[in-house]
């Protein structure tokens, strides 16, 4: 299957499409909780898969004397061969992330050499949040520093200029490059102009779309796009939604993605006896949220599914 670049797939399509984002199993699962993602959804024509990126992340062990042992673990592994294992199998084609956290340029390069032989055209490039319990994102030493270095990387090996300069005969990459952007801010960012200047730079630097964090008030969004094209960004952005599933989202979204919660919203979370419940007032929010980004002509719906994909084959039944 020889996949185009997202963008090539926004350009011919003639509605809004539809796509998901996986998290890899926990370590020890195998393909089965993918395929149980995936499967009730493949009538609804995904127009592309996304597979996150999970950092190592440091764990310390008690060992004798009340000593502690340091070492790291990724939890998550996996998003090459998933990726490729989806794409080969149902023929959908997979945007991987590819993250800065955790990586060298070297092994970013090989990472990227890997998906190339694997015919996978598309990646979405990204930092990656500051490791479990630390309070800011540190690279590797040899690593890169934030998105806009790695979408430089993707573009220099996409013009063959590879870490190695005497390497001979090199041949180009043809990565097509998606970038994340947030309607309500990056956390980190001092202001919204500064995250969509820094935004705007990775575009020059060679992305070809955004995808949004996620929202839950449209309005975020349309405002959002508002700027992003008055400071001439001019590419897709892409809306990622994301439908409430426990009560304790209410607390922890706000908190871990920086992103309000409408008020009406969370009066009809608290209404609720138990999470069943959550999840419909999430799926019902979702396809209102949906239907109204439909009318404003979206390119693509792109939803985060956290492995579960039950609520989002409710809310793609309703809207496509
Ligand atoms: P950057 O673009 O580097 O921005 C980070 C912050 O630095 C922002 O405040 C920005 O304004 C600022 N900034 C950017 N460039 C510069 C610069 N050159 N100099 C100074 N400041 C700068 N995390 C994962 O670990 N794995 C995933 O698979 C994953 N997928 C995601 C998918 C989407 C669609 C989104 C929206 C997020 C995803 N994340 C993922 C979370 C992401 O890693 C975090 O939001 C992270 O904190 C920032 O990533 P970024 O690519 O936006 O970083």
């Amino acid at each position: 299957m020889n996949e185009l670049s997202i963008t090539k797939y926004i350009e011919q399509a003639k509605q809004t499409l539809f796509s998901f984002e996986l998290l890899p199993p926990l370590k020890g699962q195998n393909f089965d909780s993918i395929q149980q993602a995936i499967d009730p959804l493949v009538e609804f024509n995904p127009a592309f898969i996304n597979i996150t990126y999970h950092q190592q992340e440091v764990v310390y062990e008690p060992v004798d004397n009340g000593l502690m042992k340091k070492h790291t673990v990724r939890k998550r592994p996996g998003t090459v061969g998933i990726s490729a294992a989806i794409k080969y199998r149902y023929g959908i084609p997979v945007v991987p992330h590819i993250i800065c956290g955790g990586f060298t340029r070297e092994e970013t390069e090989n990472a990227l050499i890997d998906l190339s032989f694997l015919g996978i055209k598309n990646v979405l490039a990204i930092r990656g949040d500051p490791q479990p319990g630390m309070k800011q994102f540190i690279p590797e030493k040899e690593g890169n520093a934030h998105a806009i270095d790695l979408v430089r990387q993707i573009e220099a090996l996409n013009r063959a200029d590879y870490i190695e300069k005497d390497l001979k005969n090199t041949r180009a990459t043809d990565f097509c490059i998606g970038v994340a952007g947030y309607p309500e801010k990056h956390s980190e960012s001092p202001n919204m102009e500064s995250d969509i200047h820094f935004l705007k730079k990775k575009i020059e630097a060679g992305a070809s779309y955004v995808v949004t964090q996620m929202f839950f008030d449209n309005q975020k969004y349309f405002d959002f796009v508002k700027i992003c094209r008055e400071k001439g960004i001019q590419v897709p952005i892409i809306p990622g939604l994301k439908p409430l599933t426990s009560l304790s989202q209410i607390a922890s979204l706000p908190k871990t993605f920086n992103v309000d919660l409408p008020e009406k919203l969370v009066k009809e979370v608290i209404k609720c006896n138990d999470n069943k419940a959550v999840r419909q007032v999430g799926v019902e929010w979702a396809i209102q949220q949906s239907k109204e980004l439909l009318d404003f002509g979206v390119p693509v719906l792109h939803f985060y599914t956290m492995g579960k994909s039950d609520n989002i084959r409710q809310i793609a039944k309703a809207v496509f």
